[in-house]
């Protein structure tokens, strides 16, 4: 049976039967309340999750009420141009490696928090996120995906102004304004998919489809993300790796369609949620 983690107003809780069983209080206190130390222990977790059943003294799932599922993760990477026609949408050739910036973990937010604009080309990207479950330095491609605990949904929400204000482009504080990195509602461990490698994923902004994709198009599939970041840094349980958009952002539709206050975004993966963030004019 899969485990399907949550933050529900800053404790760890497990999703079960669309109720929330409160981890440190159902397990008498074996495992803490904060959800960063559930993932240090992802594989006792594992092994405990399947016998716990949901009872009405549970609360019942209301994601309105959930915080990013990782709060605090020591690393957020974010891959570019991942995916083949996003990269031909940009006028770009095909990374021949992975792309890799940061996410500063500040910019972490609820599956359904506002959005605050920082500018008038605000862009939208959903993605597939792997959260780490298992410390790890120079991972073997072939082994790489028993360090990942599960997947998240992700929006790598884009300042498009400040993300190309210059040349070179700087992709992380473009990334990074406060309430940019929607994830949530819940980390889904690998075993809730078929196949963890072939998930639909999609984003609809005010009711309209702008992104429809697979994961099976990413260039560097979440394997050889793992594989070649750990050749640099040391992967912790709780990182995490937004691993690409698919095509159809707004930066490079015809005409353009950039966020504007008002804006839902919803932000879809297969088997795992979808996040609903609404766009509200930024201070
Ligand atoms: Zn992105």
């Amino acid at each position: 049976m899969s485990v399907r983690l949550v933050n529900a107003a800053g404790r760890a809780g497990l999703c079960v039967d669309g109720r929330i069983v409160d981890l440190e209080r159902r397990s008498e206190g074996r495992f803490a309340p904060d959800p960063m130390a559930a993932l240090a222990r992802w594989d006792e977790l594992c092994d405990w999750a399947p016998g716990v059943a949901a009872s009405g003294e549970d609360a019942l799932l209301d994601e309105a009420q959930l915080g990013p599922c990782v709060p605090r993760p020591a690393k957020v990477f974010g891959v570019g141009l991942n995916y083949r026609a996003h990269a031909a949408e940009a006028g770009l050739e095909a990374p021949k490696q992975p792309l890799i910036f940061t996410k500063f973990p500040s910019c972490l937010t609820g599956p359904r928090a506002d959005v605050p604009l920082t500018s008038e080309r605000v862009d939208y990207e959903v993605e597939l996120v792997a959260v780490i479950g298992r410390r790890g330095r120079r991972i073997e491609e072939s082994r790489a995906l028993d360090h990942v605990a599960g997947y998240c949904v992700g929006q790598d929400i884009s300042d498009r102004a400040l993300q190309f204000s210059d040349k070179p482009p700087q992709f992380s504080l473009g990334k990074s304004a406060d309430g940019y990195g929607p994830i949530g509602p819940a980390v889904v461990s690998l075993d809730a998919f078929e196949d963890p490698d072939d998930l639909a994923l999609w984003c609809e902004v005010s009711g309209e489809r702008l992104q429809d994709d697979r994961t099976r198009d990413m260039i560097f599939p979440v394997a050889e993300l793992v594989a070649f970041l750990s050749r640099y840094c040391t992967l912790e349980p709780g990182d995490l790796i937004f691993t690409g958009t698919p095509s159809g952002v707004g930066s490079v539709r015809d005409p353009r369609r950039y966020l504007v206050p008002g804006d839902e975004i919803a932000s879809g993966v297969e088997g795992i949620g979808v996040l609903h963030n609404r766009c509200v004019a930024g201070d």
